[in-house]
Order: C-alpha cells, then structure tokens, then sequence
C-alpha cells in the first residue's frame, strides 16, 4: 500500500482543512476528535508521511519516534490525564477499525473505560 497524500490528516497538515488544535510543532499535530468516544479524544500525528504505526517503525528514525511517544506523553500531562489514567490507541488496517491512512494514535480518557475490543 502506497501513501495517498489526499487523506484528511494531510491536508490538516498542510493548513488546507481546519481542525480542533491542542498542540503543533514542527515535528507533530494534536488535534481533538471530530468524533469522540470519551470526554478527552485526542488525535496525535506525526506530520511526516507513514501509514500506519508499523510504516513509522520501520522509516522514522529512533530520534523521531522518541521524540513523538515522549510528546504523546507530555499532552497526556496537559490533559492533566496522568492521575486518573487514559487509553492510547493506534490502529492499523481497515480489518482494525483504521479510517484515515496517515499513522496517528488516539489519547482517550475522561471516563471509565472498560473493554478491549469494539
Ligand atoms: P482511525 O479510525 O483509527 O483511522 O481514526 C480516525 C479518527 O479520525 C476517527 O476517530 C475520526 O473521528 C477522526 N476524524 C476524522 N476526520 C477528522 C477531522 N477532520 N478532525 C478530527 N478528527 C477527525
């Protein structure tokens, strides 16, 4: 599978579609679920073009992917998220329930949670 660059995360990106900002630098975006589940649904993106967690894995490099799982964990802290507990998602492959193919993991909490599987 081919990155295709007219999926909805590029274009937030690239400032052509608006979003729910939480944070941006030049590395990443966080954005607010469109669609939450949970009080707090947070979309963490890296802003350079990978599929699915298993494309980053194998192209970021080990600075990248430090540093993006390190920025996960500082918006979990200002979504003052650490005391009471968040689930972090990420999927991949239509099969998994992945809607928009650029990688991204979900930060959700704000409610109890209960369950693994949709
Ligand atoms: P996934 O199904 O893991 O690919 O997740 C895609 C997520 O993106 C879903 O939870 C959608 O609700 C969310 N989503 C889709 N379009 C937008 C948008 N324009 N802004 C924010 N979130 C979006």
């Amino acid at each position: 599978m081919l990155y295709d660059k007219h999926n909805i995360f590029a274009k937030i990106i690239e400032g052509k579609v608006q979003a729910n900002k939480l944070y941006e630098d030049d590395k990443i975006l966080a954005i607010h679920d469109i669609n939450p589940v949970a009080p707090i649904h947070v979309l963490v993106i890296p802003k350079e073009y990978y599929i699915d967690y298993s494309d980053f894995i194998q192209k970021a490099s080990a600075h990248d992917i430090k540093y993006y799982f390190t920025k996960i964990n500082e918006i979990i802290q200002l979504l003052d998220l650490l005391h009471d507990g968040y689930r972090l998602v990420t999927n991949k492959g239509s099969e998994s329930g992945q809607t928009i193919f650029h990688f991204h993991t979900h930060i959700i909490g704000g409610r109890r949670i209960s369950g693994l599987a949709g």
